[in-house]
């Protein structure tokens, strides 16, 4: 039998339909595969027994001839921002440690009810703040991909990073992520995976570790767009318990994917052409405006005035948010409580937030509080709001002249671990080409362009208008059978 754990979403739902081979038997290759795999750091926790439950009840149903789902019989990894019902759900950090909820998140309950099985929960940047998986208390994830000739431990990317990390190295089909910022396209981009972040409001926020509400985003990462088609129906709906969801019908996106692009015209936004861009990056840029004409579609020039702008005003933004949200850690409700001998409740307030909490997370709690404040509020937080406004005004006009926009995911490659850690203005530029989507809370997808001259992936986005996932996810097929990545990084792990 071929490598079970070399099979994507749809191979492995068809192939379990099919009675190629059982869900069980998909199960165990999968949760060997992460048992071997520790060296990625990829998950906090695994849950062979979850994963060996759902399928198990996959293949009892195939024994009855009934309906298996459209995940039905495929392991995933769970991003561990999204609440586990009995299982420790922690958002990477010390303070949430030993957390395990009575509840289950929707859309990870969603993805359960679609046949889907869990192989553990996949470490992150901690409360999905970062760029390179390296602010989790759980320590870093590596990345499985290396440059050519080099040991050096590379970043899977942040904050998905156990997700990406994780469907790049194939011990796992299929993963959650959660895109704020950038975090579900930007660590796609660097392993060389797919990652969509959905419209706004298409998948439940609802038990999912809040960090800024007003842009967080959950999102499908896998090997293929037929992959995250597939994934993303099962993961969105409208969710009466999240008061921002859509109350909108959830396409068939696989069933309608098309990658003839006749009648498209995708825009170039010719602010994207930023000093400090790399090479690579630029010829890969391209190329994917040659596979899209090549798929039927017009390119045309737009303008996006304002993307300089749009950065700044998500560091302020997103921050805000989470002062707010964050609050909520005080050693009174969930997880850690430190009470030093003799301390009163704001003490206890203090002492555990200031060793549950780390540093990057203080940095957010810090810069939010400071933006909120009586003094601050007008010159900072009102101003970035009218930023955001301007940003997704540019996207509005420029769906004038286009149906999507092709712009790379990031402006470099991986980078080793550690390079970045002293210099986080460098490290936040990384999702400088991912931030004005999230701001204008329109679908985005990440799909793999190729290698750069170092052997490391390389990542082209799609942008679209709001509801449009279709085209984004067609686009990305169009660019899908140009590319034919297929690339598997060595194994070293
Ligand atoms: N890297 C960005 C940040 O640190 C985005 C994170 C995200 O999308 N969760 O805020």
């Amino acid at each position: 039998m071929t490598d079970l754990t070399n099979l994507g979403v749809k191979a492995i739902r068809d192939g379990v339909a099919g009675g190629d081979f059982t869900a069980r038997e998909v199960a165990e290759s999968f949760n060997a595969a992460v048992a071997s795999a520790a060296e990625l750091n990829a998950f906090i926790v695994t849950t062979p027994d979850h994963a060996l439950a759902a399928a198990d009840a996959v293949d009892a149903k195939r024994a009855k001839g009934e309906d298996l789902g459209a995940m039905g019989g495929v392991p995933i990894g769970m991003k561990d921002l999204f609440a586990s019902h009995g299982v420790q759900t922690t958002a990477a950090s010390h303070i949430l440690e030993g957390f395990k909820p009575e509840y289950e998140s929707t859309v990870s309950q969603n993805l359960w009810n679609a046949g889907a099985g869990m192989l553990g929960k996949l470490n992150l940047d901690q409360f999905a703040m970062g760029s390179s998986n390296e602010t989790s208390y759980f320590g870093n994830v590596a990345s499985p991909w290396r440059k050519e000739g080099s040991n050096a431990a590379m970043s899977p990317g942040g904050s998905s990073g156990g997700s990406s990390s994780a469907v790049a190295a194939r011990i796992a089909p299929a993963a959650t992520g959660t895109d704020t910022g950038g975090s579900i396209r930007q660590p796609a981009a660097f392993t060389g995976i797919c990652g969509i972040k959905p419209t706004y409001g298409r998948c439940s926020r609802w038990g999912v570790v809040a960090f800024a509400s007003s842009l967080d985003q959950a999102g499908p990462m896998a090997r293929s767009v037929e992959d995250c088609a597939i994934m993303l129906g099962a993961m969105a709906g409208f969710d009466p318990k999240d008061a921002t969801s859509l109350k909108m019908d959830v396409p068939d996106w696989e069933a309608a994917l098309n990658a003839d692009l006749k009648g498209k015209k995708v825009g170039i936004p010719k602010e994207y052409r930023m000093d400090g861009t790399d090479e690579a990056i630029l010829a890969s840029w391209e190329q994917g405006k040659a596979w899209l004409k090549d798929a039927g579609a017009e390119i045309v020039d737009v303008s996006l005035p304002h993307t300089k702008y749009a950065l700044p005003a998500y560091y302020i933004i997103a921050p805000a948010e989470a002062s707010s949200n964050l609050a909520r850690y005080d050693g009174v409700r969930y997880g850690l409580r430190d009470l030093p001998e003799g301390a009163g409740l704001q003490d206890m307030y203090a002492a555990t937030r200031a060793e549950g909490f780390g540093d990057e997370v203080k940095r957010r709690i810090l810069i939010g509080t400071y933006v909120l404040s009586a003094g601050f509020y007008d010159a900072y937080y009102n101003q970035a709001q009218k930023v955001r406004a301007l940003v997704a005004r540019d996207f509005e006009q420029a769906w004038g002249e286009c149906d999507l926009i092709l712009a790379p995911t990031t402006p470099t490659a991986s980078f080793p671990l550690g390079s970045l850690n002293e210099d986080p203005l460098t490290m936040y530029l990384n999702d400088v080409f991912a931030v004005p989507a999230s701001l204008a809370g329109l679908p985005a997808m990440s799909v793999p362009a190729g290698l750069n001259p170092d052997g490391l992936p390389l990542g082209l986005q799609l942008v679209g208008k709001p509801f449009d996932e279709q085209t984004v996810l067609d686009a990305g097929l169009a660019i899908q059978q140009r590319s034919g990545f297929e690339q598997a990084p060595e194994k070293w792990w």
